[in-house]
């Protein structure tokens, strides 16, 4: 397929970018895919492989219901690459205060056809043996899973490959024009133009609300079995929720390798991908005080990503109107590895003028967002 004839044309490469050329190959498109570096090394990269149901809104549970149920189908091949474990996670509630809202949560989940179960002080210990002892208890999401997203996103690309599509690496878009895109001296045209750019999004459409915001992980030797499920603490809704400038929340999870994940922390610093070791050193120990036994660990890796985060924490899914021919699937902040089967879902309904299975008008890129995050 010549660059040149492409029916749509993907800017980005990370796992938005890449489930949103199965989703536009599938119905048929010539599909070409940008990336200024590599498939998968941006965000996607660096994040955690999480594909939770999260109920922060109405909209967000919606959508990341729908997604974790795109995972479950999806093609078996991305499926086996993803390296799919359905582990389940465990919300630990602080206090009493976050257990007596337990059950509410739990009837939410059910109301979306979510069977969870409310674990006591005992129960939760029995979930996850290396939890600190007094915790009062906590939620087991049995359907939530892990996945490893950079392995993921290869699968995805060479599924689209599989159905014609093409994906150019090392090839910076430096301007959006109305149905195209300049790449230095040339300008490629195709009807449908995707700015799926991430964190780097504005930089392309300037009027997008979308910012980067830094999180550390780090991932420790192997021991396996040391923990069961993803095992976050119900406050990391609230982390992920309020955009200050700074937090971190108790969040780690189970590798396929016997690696332990611990995360999670939230800076608003721009695009300096420096070690915050303050903010590190806060996280760590925010871990450890819900699970002491994390200390003996040995960690191999730190590193940093930028969440692509926008004002109401939810997407941009949708058409851009001032552009001729764009459309827009970015900001997914700490969400995008679970709602990226239902982001590119919902985009190609709506560039194929289909019904989505979900509202998509939340998701609309030029809908009033409040609270701005420049
Ligand atoms: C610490 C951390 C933990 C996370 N944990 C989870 C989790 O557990 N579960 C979950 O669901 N999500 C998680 N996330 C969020 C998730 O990783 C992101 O939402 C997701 O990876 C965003 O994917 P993307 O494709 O939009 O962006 P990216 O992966 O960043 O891809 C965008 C691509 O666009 C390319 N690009 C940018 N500008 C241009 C240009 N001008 N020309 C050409 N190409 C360009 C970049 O090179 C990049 O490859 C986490 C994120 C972080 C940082």
């Amino acid at each position: 397929m010549s660059a040149r004839r492409a029916d749509a044309i993907i800017v980005g490469a990370g796992i938005v970018g890449a489930a949103c050329a199965v989703a536009l190959a599938r119905d048929g498109l010539r599909v070409l895919v940008i990336d200024a570096g590599g498939a998968a090394l941006g965000t996607t990269a660096a994040g955690m492989g999480h594909v939770v149901v999260m109920d922060d809104s109405p909209e967000q549970l919606a959508l990341t219901r729908y997604s974790q149920s795109l995972w479950r189908a999806q093609d078996d091949a991305v499926r086996a690459a993803s390296e799919l474990d359905w582990c389940g996670t465990v919300w630990v509630a602080e206090d009493e205060a976050q257990l007596e809202a337990l059950p509410a949560k739990q009837q939410l989940y059910r109301d979306h056809g979510l069977e969870t179960e409310v674990l006591d002080e005992t129960t939760l210990i029995e979930a996850e043996p290396h939890l600190r002892r007094g915790l009062p208890g906590g939620l087991l999401v049995p359907s939530d899973a892990v996945i490893y997203q950079p392995a993921a996103t290869i699968a995805l690309l060479a599924l689209a490959r599989t159905m014609g599509a093409e994906v150019l690496q090392r090839m910076p878009v430096e301007e959006i024009v109305p149905c195209g895109v300049r790449c230095g001296a040339d300008t490629l045209r195709a009807d449908v133009i995707v700015n799926a750019a991430g964190a780097a999004a504005a930089s392309l459409t300037p009027q997008l609300p979308v910012i980067p915001r830094k999180g550390h992980l780090v991932i420790t030797e192997r021991y396996p079995g040391f923990c069961r499920h993803q095992v976050a603490e119900l406050g990391y809704l609230a982390s992920a929720h309020v955009m200050t400038s700074e937090s971190v929340a108790f969040n780690v999870q189970p590798r396929s390798t016997g690696q332990v994940m611990v995360g999670s922390s939230r800076e608003l610093v721009g695009w300096d991908a420096s070690m915050n070791r303050r903010v590190l050193g806060r996280m760590i120990a925010r871990a450890c005080e819900f699970m002491p036994a994390l200390a003996d660990l040995v960690a191999v890796r730190t590193w940093t990503g930028f969440r692509p985060a926008t004002p109401d924490k939810l997407p941009l899914i949708g058409r851009w109107p001032d552009v001729p021919g764009l459309w827009i699937a970015a900001g997914h902040e700490g969400l995008g590895i679970t709602t990226s089967l239902g982001t590119a879902t919902l985009l190609a309904d709506l560039v194929a003028s289909r019904e989505p299975a979900i509202d998509a008008a939340p998701f609309a890129p030029d809908r009033a967002v409040t609270a701005g995050v420049h």
